[in-house]
């Protein structure tokens, strides 16, 4: 079972690592977007880690409601918002439950990734932080293992696709050929499940 301890080290694990990849992900976003999706991000998970240290939710729905409420008010970019739905809504599916299993979890992922696409229009293939996000709930009925490997896989695969849904659209076909720094950061999230499993 996973319980709230468990969702804290998963954000802290992934502030960590957002802030190891910080310059990566902003050198990602340069020739494609606006070199800002490291800095974006770090200032988001550092928001949400003192808030949890802070507030000390009680439930892992709370621990991911408050992370993504930190996102959204602290995270100017288009990447704030959709990171902020993602674990609000997941957090929302997991409901008062002190506890809940791996499955839980996988289910409630799918309604935050819904979440995602329907606030910001994007499909598989559109070139985001969709194209992570959807194999990684596949991922996720076997393991956080296999869930963090298929985000990955998910986001080197962004590299030879045009880009239809944010900034990177903009560029048309001069998109083609670099990997989109929302679905780095998303496989980056979704391998933070790894650590906090300890596995
Ligand atoms: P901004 O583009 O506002 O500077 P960021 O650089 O922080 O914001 O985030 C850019 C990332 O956000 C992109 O790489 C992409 O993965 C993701 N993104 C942008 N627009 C959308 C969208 N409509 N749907 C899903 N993801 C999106
Ligand atoms: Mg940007
Ligand atoms: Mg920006």
């Amino acid at each position: 079972m996973l319980d709230a301890d468990f969702f804290r080290r998963w954000m802290t694990a992934a502030a960590v690592s957002v802030d190891r990849e910080a310059e990566r992900l902003t050198a990602l976003d340069s020739p494609i977007g606006d070199a800002d999706h490291g800095a974006n991000l770090q200032r988001g998970f550092r928001a949400v880690t003192a808030a949890l240290e802070k507030e000390a939710p009680a439930t892992p729905g709370a621990v991911l409601q408050l992370a993504g409420r930190q996102l959204i008010s602290t995270v100017g970019g288009a990447s704030g918002p959709l990171y902020g739905t993602l674990l609000r809504r997941t957090g929302k599916a997991l409901g008062d439950d002190g506890e809940v299993t791996e499955e839980q979890l996988a289910q409630a992922l799918r309604a935050g990734v819904d979440g995602v696409m329907a606030l910001g229009g994007a499909a598989p293939g559109d070139k985001t932080m969709v194209d992570a996000l959807v194999p990684a709930v596949d991922g996720l009925a076997t393991s956080f293992g296999a869930a963090a490997e298929a985000a990955e896989e998910g986001a080197v695969a962004t590299t030879p696709l045009q880009a239809r849904k944010g900034r990177a659209s903009y560029l048309g076909e001069r998109s083609i050929g670099h990997q989109d720094p929302g679905a780095t950061s998303s496989a980056l999230l979704i391998a933070a499940l790894v650590e906090a499993a300890g596995e």
